[in-house]
């Protein structure tokens, strides 16, 4: 623990109140540098161990974070706004997340060693990187910094955290977990902002890769920061998630998942379903339906056990929900849950992701005009489509260009499976078996006898 080193500070915010509820480091390129060097001199011993080792010390966290759920759930809540109603699914998948990687550890997949040319043996290893950088957004704070710590230990590297500027407590909670359960360096975070301290981990010529999640125009600028060290970079950006939905699709399910997971976490989330193409012969009723469902959410106090949907993050993204939108709130960052019906293809509301409460409802007239809807964006990171024609299903699922397509449901995840974007939702994927790949090298060792 120590302070910046030129004793700088944030302000960190409650949402629902507008109070601060903590002052942290302002970290800038000398705190980076300090990190880098623990992490550094942390991977010659880090990076020797065995799987075993490091899947003990995986679980070991896993068991810690299950043990402090109450306090991290509490600091989720006042940092991120988040209503009590909603955590709990956030959380379980954190603490599933670290024992999926403590397993993964030990089973990494190569092709088989073999004589692929006579009297030499081949051999493939996977090697770990050595520092990398995790650095994560506000809206799961918690979960994306494990979904990029869990499989960068597992692999063997040392990890710097740096968590968002607006919601650091859940990451500093982690810190302290950890810190006797990894010998020292093995795991660290730098609070600060993103063009101090995110950018000087970016830059920094000893950190191999650098893993970040959040908005497009960021992944853009740290996909050129990274050049000139030409450091791996894996980009989970955001996204504008189509619904598809069939004429024969369930309208009572396709309603009651809308309303709950286009809303949830204050439609914070890069796969929220906030972008409905409907059929002609659907389109009224499910507008109707979806208005009159989510005009029954409750927003207010994330404390109170009945509320729905708490605040959105921060004043500044407010005014960007209200301003795309334009309908506004009350006390604290709150933003009324809102469907936008028919907007225009090429209107910004069905272009740009809102991030906030807000779900658009669009008629197509066939299936062609549903597919070019739903791909006419330049994200790709989740989609889903809502038919009970299974051939369709299929012919849709080959052709939306996304990272996942859900087939009558939209947003659950799963440890095993791989989550990450096409186009400019970005490449790398975080979770399964793939994301560990990235964190490390593939190298082949070839014998001669
Ligand atoms: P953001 O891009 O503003 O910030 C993300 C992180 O990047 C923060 O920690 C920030 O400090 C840091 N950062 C900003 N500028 C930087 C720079 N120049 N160099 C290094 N680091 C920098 O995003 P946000 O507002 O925190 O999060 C919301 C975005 O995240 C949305 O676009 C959302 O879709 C996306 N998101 C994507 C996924 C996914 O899995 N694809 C998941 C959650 C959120």
């Amino acid at each position: 623990w120590r302070d910046a080193v030129d004793g700088g500070v944030d302000q960190v915010i409650n949402p629902a109140s507008g109070d601060q509820v903590a002052e942290v480091a302002a970290s800038g390129s000398a705190d980076i540098d300090a990190a880098v060097q623990a992490a550094t001199d942390a991977f010659a011993t880090w990076g020797r161990t065995t799987p075993r080792e490091r899947s003990e010390r995986l679980l070991a966290l896993a068991d810690a974070v299950e043990d402090n759920l109450d306090e991290l759930k509490r600091l989720e809540m006042e940092n991120v706004g988040k209503p009590a109603s909603i955590i709990e699914f956030e959380f379980d998948l954190t603490v599933d997340n670290l024992r999926f990687f403590a397993g993964a550890a030990r089973t990494l997949q190569t092709q088989a060693a073999g004589e692929y040319i006579e009297d030499h043996t081949s051999m493939l290893r996977r090697d770990p990187l050595g520092v990398c950088g995790g650095i994560a957004p506000w809206n799961y704070p918690l979960n994306m910094a494990v979904w990029k710590l869990g499989p960068a230990l597992a692999a063997g590297n040392t990890f710097i955290l740096k968590p968002s500027e607006l919601t650091p407590m859940t990451a500093l909670k982690l810190a302290e977990l950890t810190a006797d359960i990894f010998p020292p360096g093995v795991f660290n975070v730098v609070t600060g902002q993103g063009e101090t301290a995110g950018d000087a981990l970016v830059k920094h010529p000893g950190v191999a890769m650098v893993s970040i999640t959040g908005d497009v125009d960021t992944g853009k600028l740290i996909a050129r920061n990274s050049a000139d060290s030409l450091k791996r970079v894996h980009l989970e950006l955001g996204g504008k998630a189509p619904v598809v939905v069939f004429d024969d699709a369930d309208l009572e399910t396709l309603v009651a998942t809308l309303a709950e997971t286009g809303y949830y976490n204050s439609g914070q989330d890069c796969t929220a379903p906030c972008r409905v193409v409907a059929g002609p012969g659907i389109y009224e009723d499910l507008v109707a339906g979806l208005s009159a469902a989510v005009g029954n959410l409750v927003t207010g106090d994330p404390n109170e056990e009945a509320t729905e949907v708490g605040p959105v993050v921060s004043a500044g993204q407010q005014d960007r929900v209200a301003g795309m939108v334009s309908r506004a709130a009350d006390a604290g960052f709150f933003y009324a849950p809102t469907v936008v019906a028919n907007p225009a293809q090429d209107s910004e509301i069905v272009q740009r992701e809102v991030f906030g409460p807000v779900v658009s409802v669009q008629r197509f007239a066939d299936e062609d005009q549903a597919l070019s809807w739903a791909n006419d964006v330049n994200y790709g990171l989740a989609s889903s489509v809502w038919t009970s024609d299974v051939s369709r299903a299929m012919r849709m699922a080959a052709q939306l260009h996304f990272g996942t397509v859900w087939v009558n449901d939209h947003i659950p995840i799963v440890s095993e499976m791989p989550h990450g974007g096409f186009k400019q939702s970005g490449y790398g994927k975080d979770m399964s078996l793939y994301a560990i790949e990235h964190y490390t090298e593939l190298k082949h060792v070839m014998v001669k006898f």
